[in-house]
């Protein structure tokens, strides 16, 4: 099945070694205000930075490519910052990364809208890709108006990780994409078997 084998980059590494880095699709979706782009910012310093500099086979947006280095394993994330529009992402997402704020309550509906939707797709498609429900400025503890609990049931109801994070002190914002390719990885695996 053509539409399942990954987008990949051949490197060849000090040894003259060819070598093949999967390159994936990441959706990063969510209200406008709940930190996307803060997260893009703090992927780019994270401690899973691969070995390889990016190199110019991916046209657009090279900016918004993190490589990661991951059980031994390099691999790549395109991530696209596309608001709330499922419409806007064709299925070729190998993972949903949806945003709210732990201080908005809209931003979590419309959060759950999405995973909701995708969901419904995933049966036409005859798919199953991974989600990860994502909680930003987890740093607000007192503005806090949405509840884990009440996360933990959405996640729960559609089949999505969930971490919270906080992008301004850069809190678990490592673990959440580690998290996320291990994901794209296993879900990968299941549908090569
Ligand atoms: P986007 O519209 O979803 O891309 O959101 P931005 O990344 O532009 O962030 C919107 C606002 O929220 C900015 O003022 C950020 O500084 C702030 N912000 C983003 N993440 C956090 C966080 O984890 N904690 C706090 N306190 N503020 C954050």
């Amino acid at each position: 099945n053509e539409d399942q084998t990954p987008v990949v980059e051949t490197i060849e590494n000090e040894d003259g070694q060819v070598q093949e880095i999967p390159i994936y699709q990441v959706y990063l979706m969510g209200l406008s205000g709940t930190g996307k782009c803060s997260l893009i910012r703090q992927f780019k310093t994270t401690e899973y930075r691969g070995i390889y500099e990016y190199s110019s086979s991916v046209e657009d947006d090279p900016d918004n490519t993190v490589s990661i280095m991951l059980d031994g394993e390099e691999s790549r994330m395109h991530i696209m910052n596309i608001d709330v529009d499922l419409v806007k992402c064709s299925d070729e997402g190998d993972a949903y990364v949806i945003v709210y704020s732990i201080t908005d309550r809209q931003s979590f509906q419309i959060a759950s809208n999405l995973a909701k939707n995708i969901r419904e797709r995933d049966k036409d498609t005859d798919k199953h890709i991974p989600i990860i429900l994502v909680g930003n400025k987890s740093d607000l503890v007192r503005k806090r108006v949405v509840s884990k609990e009440a996360a933990r049931q959405t996640a729960f109801k559609y089949d999505c990780k969930l971490v919270e994070t906080s992008a301004a002190i850069n809190d678990k914002v490592d673990d959440l994409l580690a998290g996320t390719l291990k994901q794209i990885r296993i879900n990968e695996y299941n549908h090569e078997r």
